[in-house]
């Protein structure tokens, strides 16, 4: 395992980024020098006035001397140290030297399927994969406007912790004495906030956790108190993620159609009885083809559902099956993520030999089978620890995208998020971003709900994007 040393430049991220692609042990990182694991070659990256250098004691040479050359020099930095340690190890990632979690951010600069493979050593499949999310992403832009606000609602509380999850999510089963108080809790923040400053979203998306976790009648209350807090009679994109099938009722899709719910997301993420048993999700097959079934029938807009591609246990048959099934239901969106095995999750600790087989050929397959069914990619995101290096991606029929995903992947809007462990962001007229946590602890959050609205309403103070006092105005 390499060490890397810093000549005249301390791009410590981006070394520190493609080293973690090519070993799976944490990066140390010195004032000068970046280690994995036990340093048996050593690297070096030179930034001087004649260009960018990364070369081995061993005679390994890469040299970009037409500085600052067609890359920024941190890119250059990681394009040079990926092709030194793809010859030293004989590996390649199927998205080459970009590690962030936003390539159609790179592929709108590169403008090119070809200058994506050339600069960053990405897959062609990614590449066009990428230049193709971009254009969706594109379309769904050309309809926003610069000051549109997006809200986000958390409820960070599930029926049971599935065993790949890695977010803040707590099982409602132990904490139900919470979930009153939870709910109430954010429904104060956003009173608070309302009285300091007006909302007037385009969009609000309720995730979570569940966020049909409630039972029936906290969740009539809280749902009724929400909406009314947010629009009178104009038509706004709300979304409510209904993700776990043992958590819907009748009653709550209806309320929530009633409400002006037009998009719900409904999540199988496997149609295997067996896999949902293994993955502690506490509901079959059969109680997502119900739901779905009531879903369609009380007529919501638009139905997503995500699936999960690598999950432990499945061939690419299983997911075959699983994508195949979902098509005949024809959902508007589908979303097909890679599995992603942060450490907090159970299944790292315990299965990491069956992690993520076949991702790859299992996320080929779906993309090609949405494209023949009509959907286009509009969104894609990727996480660290995936399977097989691979992305999350969110298909749509052309004009069911869902605008939050877009603005929230794209950092060209302001979002404002309410609930634990919610975050809120606020994109400045240069295109600064900067970020407004909420804490993470469901308690904490209970006790500290005006606290929180009123350091959201601070950070949104003089709001940059000029909608301000328009919507304070209303
Ligand atoms: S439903 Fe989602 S948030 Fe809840 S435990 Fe499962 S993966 Fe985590």
């Amino acid at each position: 395992m390499p060490s890397v040393i810093l000549i005249g430049h301390s791009f410590t991220y981006p070394i520190s980024d493609v080293l973690h692609l090519f070993y799976s042990a944490t990066p140390i990182v010195g004032e000068s020098c970046i280690t994995v694991g036990d340093p048996s070659v050593r690297i070096y990256s030179q930034l001087s006035d004649a260009g960018i250098s990364t070369w081995t004691d061993g005679g390994l040479r890469y040299t970009e001397t037409s500085f600052p050359g067609n890359l920024p020099p941190n890119r250059e930095v990681k394009r040079q140290l990926y092709a030194i340690l793809n010859v030293l190890t004989g590996r390649e990632y199927p998205w080459g030297s970009l590690t962030g979690i936003r390539p159609t951010q790179v592929a709108r600069e590169c403008l090119t399927e070809e200058n994506l493979i050339s600069q960053y050593f990405v897959s062609p499949k990614k590449a066009h994969l990428a230049v193709e999310a971009t254009k969706g992403e594109d379309r769904v832009f050309s309809r926003l406007l610069p000051e549109d606000l997006f809200l986000y609602v958390g409820i960070p509380f599930c029926p049971s912790r599935c065993a790949y999850c890695s977010f803040i999510s707590e099982d409602a089963g132990n904490r139900s004495d919470l979930l009153s108080a939870y709910a109430d809790a954010v429904l104060t923040e956003i009173r608070t906030y309302r009285e300091i400053s007006c909302i007037k979203p385009r969009a609000i998306y309720v995730g979570g956790g569940t966020p049909t976790v409630f039972p029936d009648e906290l969740f009539v209350r809280f749902y009724e108190d929400l909406f009314r807090e947010f629009y009178k009679d104009r038509e706004i994109e709300i979304t409510v993620e209904a993700g776990r099938p043992d958590t819907i009722t009748p009653r709550k899709l209806r309320l929530l159609k009633d409400l002006g719910v037009r998009r719900i997301c409904l999540n199988p993420q496997t149609l295997s009885d067996v896999t949902l048993k293994n993955l502690s999700r506490k509901h079959t097959a059969d109680d997502f083809y119900r739901a779905y079934a009531c879903a369609k029938e009380i007529g919501f807009e638009v139905i997503n559902t995500d699936l999960i591609a690598g999950l432990p246990g499945e061939d690419i048959g299983t997911f075959e099956h699983t994508l195949e099934t979902i098509l005949q239901l024809a959902p508007q969106n589908i979303t097909v993520h890679a599995l992603s095995l942060k450490r907090k999750a159970k299944y790292a600790a315990e299965i990491p030999d069956s992690f993520g087989a076949s991702a790859e050929a299992m996320i080929e397959f779906s993309h090609r089978r949405l494209k023949e069914s009509g959907y286009l990619p509009y969104y894609l995101y990727r996480q660290k620890s995936t399977a097989e290096g691979q992305e999350n991606t969110g298909y749509a029929k052309p004009g069911t995208e869902c605008e939050y995903n877009v603005a929230m992947m794209g950092d060209r809007h302001n979002i404002l998020s309410f609930g634990a462990g919610s975050m809120s962001k606020r994109i400045f007229a240069n295109g600064r971003l900067e970020r407004c946590q909420t804490v993470r602890n469901p308690e904490e959050y209970i006790a500290r709900a005006v606290e929180m609205a009123r350091r959201k309403a601070e950070f949104f103070a003089d709001d940059p994007v000029g909608n301000r006092e328009e919507r304070i105005k209303e």
